[in-house]
């Protein structure tokens, strides 16, 4: 008899869920998302894997999910500890024969799958492609032959079947007979910040729900017919479509996202907008292969450069930059949104990326940590990836990028008004970029993780 154990990560929705539709096949199902203590540890980056503002949003993933499977006659199991030793002992206890999970190109991820096959050689595990648009078989080209450069990438993508979305789910096999109820236990190593004060300035509420609600809005207004001249802005909900936290839990999947775009053409005609929309998403797809490909290297000083880059680890510059108390003023509005939302636009992450890595002269790492904590959208292949980019060890065959703050301030912020209203009730303040005198140090405030 099959007993199947469903591990849930980043496909937390009902709707095209190639895995879910997998383990919809068995006897008896159990659908467990493990809570890993580990993510809320300080790192070798002084930062944590999960900030408060993700940990907000993935509550609210989690229940909106298990919402959904209640209504299909299943629900969620939401353990706490850590992943590889709780998945095997679950799979003891309840003679697990098939473990079903989504294929993802982080390294951490990867790990654990070996180790939990190395473990129980037994368990027939199943990994589904499905947190990228197309599925390995589908690209024209063999992952160690992925073209070294996104424009190769696009080329190399063109003229593509269009991805198709998996069949609608109406009914789960049931639980085990002897399952005791979800327990409530929270252990005392969660982030115990209050609901409002996390909540608070959030942009994003977590689920399939709101992610699909997000998808159907942004396509129903003219947005996305203006997206390729609105995408730059520093502010605004409309000028980009705010999908990516929702893509990176899996509330909703690329593939939805382009069938959403197919659908908003075949409506309203294709024009430079859609297209350019289309080719973020790409972008999204060419971090994940480059990931599966190039394995941990994505997280080394090094990157996939032969030279490793001229920058080092100023602590006081570093803490600068986190609490937007750096020499520059629209760097430190960025920082500041990032910190207090969860979110900045991709214009404002590589303006700061840039200002760390070429003002500051820091190790790019550091950075890349510091968005991991604090980005809802937190994605492993994307943020790394981008940071590689501009730091210079990554896929841009330029070598890297320095953007001129005061060109960017020109363009992007011309009245100041980005400025003003994220630098205005804020304790930061502009300050020099290294301190002359020992009194000058610490700066006002030590970093605030929960901040
Ligand atoms: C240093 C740096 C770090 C980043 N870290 C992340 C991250 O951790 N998670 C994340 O989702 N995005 C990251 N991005 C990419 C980008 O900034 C965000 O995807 C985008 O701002 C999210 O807003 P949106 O959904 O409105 O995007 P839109 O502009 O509406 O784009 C649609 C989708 O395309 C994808 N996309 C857009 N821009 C990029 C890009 N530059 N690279 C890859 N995919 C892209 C995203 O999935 C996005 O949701 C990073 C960019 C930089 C420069």
């Amino acid at each position: 008899m099959k007993r199947t154990l469903y591990w849930l990560t980043h496909d937390l929705r009902i709707n095209d869920n190639l895995a879910l539709h997998a383990a919809s096949k068995s006897e008896h199902l159990l659908c467990v998302y493990v809570v890993d203590k580990q993510w809320f540890q300080t790192n070798n980056y002084q930062s944590k894997a999960l900030g408060v503002k993700r940990w907000h949003f993935l509550q609210s993933c989690l229940n909106d999910f298990n919402q959904a499977l209640l209504a299909l006659g299943q629900q969620l199991y939401i353990v706490y500890g850590d992943t590889l030793s709780t998945l095997a002992k679950l799979c003891d206890n309840y003679q697990i024969s098939d473990l079903i999970t989504t294929k993802l190109p982080g390294t951490y991820e990867q790990r654990l799958i070996k180790s939990l096959s190395d473990l129980k050689p037994e368990l027939a595990i199943n990994t589904v492609e499905q947190y990228t648009l197309y599925e390995q078989a589908a690209l024209p080209f063999e992952l160690e032959q992925l073209p070294i450069s996104y424009s190769k990438f696009r080329k190399a993508m063109t003229g593509l079947k269009p991805p198709t979305l998996a069949p609608v789910i109406t009914s789960l096999p049931p639980l085990f007979d002897t399952m005791p109820s979800p327990t409530v236990f929270r252990p005392q190593w969660l982030p115990n910040s209050g609901y409002q004060e996390v909540k608070h300035g959030c942009y994003f509420s977590g689920g399939e729900q709101y992610g699909l609600r997000q998808l159907s809005h942004y396509f129903s207004t003219s947005a996305a017919a203006s997206y390729k001249q609105l995408r730059n802005n520093l502010d605004g909900w409309q000028n980009s479509s705010k999908l990516s936290a929702w893509l990176s839990y899996g509330c909703i999947s690329a593939r939805q996202v382009f069938h959403a775009i197919a659908k908003f053409e075949q409506q309203y005609g294709k024009n430079s907008s859609t297209e350019c929309l289309y080719l973020e998403l790409l972008w999204r797809e060419y971090f994940q292969w480059l990931h599966f490909s190039v394995g941990a290297k994505i997280y080394h000083f090094k990157g996939l450069a032969k030279t490793a880059p001229l920058t080092s680890f100023y602590n006081e510059r570093f803490s600068k930059w986190c609490l937007g108390n750096t020499p520059y003023p629209l760097v430190n509005a960025c920082m500041n949104e990032l910190r207090l939302t969860g979110y900045l636009s991709n214009r404002g992450r590589q303006i700061v990326a840039s200002c760390l890595v070429n003002e500051l002269s820091v190790d790019w790492r550091y950075g890349a940590a510091w968005f991991q904590e604090h980005l809802v959208d937190y994605d492993a292949a994307v943020n790394w990836g981008n940071w590689q980019y501009i730091a210079g060890v990554g896929v841009d065959p330029r070598g890297g990028r320095h953007f001129n703050l005061e060109k960017q301030t020109t363009l992007y912020d011309p009245d100041g008004l980005y400025q003003e209203k994220w630098t205005k009730n804020t304790s930061a303040r502009m300050v020099a970029l290294d301190s002359v005198d020992a009194s000058d140090w610490p700066i006002i405030a030590e970093i605030h993780h929960d901040s």
